[in-house]
C-alpha cells in the first residue's frame, strides 16, 4: 500500500500527477498524467496498487505491439568531444 511518508526522506506525499519512464526495444516510452502520490521534498512517486497494474497492463501491451507509441525525443544527448 501507500505510505504515508516517502520512504527515502520522510517527506509528505501528496496527492498529484507524474509520468512512467521504460525502455522498450532501445525506444523510450513515457507513460504521462498517472495519478500517484509524489513526495513533496523529493518527488519520488508512489503508485496504488490499481494504478501499477494499469501500468503493468500498458507495458504488456506496448511489448506485445498492441499500442504503436508515437517517438518521443527523450532529451538523450550524445556527448562528441
Ligand atoms: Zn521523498
Amino acid at each position: 500500500m501507500i505510505p504515508k511518508r516517502c520512504s527515502y526522506c520522510k517527506g509528505i506525499l501528496e496527492e498529484g500527477k507524474s509520468e512512467f519512464i521504460a525502455r522498450v526495444g532501445g525506444e523510450v516510452i513515457i507513460i504521462k498524467e498517472i495519478p500517484a502520490y509524489v513526495c513533496n521534498q523529493c518527488g519520488e512517486a508512489y503508485f496504488t496498487p490499481d494504478i501499477s497494474r494499469k501500468i503493468d497492463k500498458i507495458m504488456e501491451d506496448i511489448h506485445k505491439g498492441r499500442i504503436c507509441c508515437r517517438p518521443v525525443a527523450a532529451g538523450e544527448i550524445e556527448l562528441s568531444v
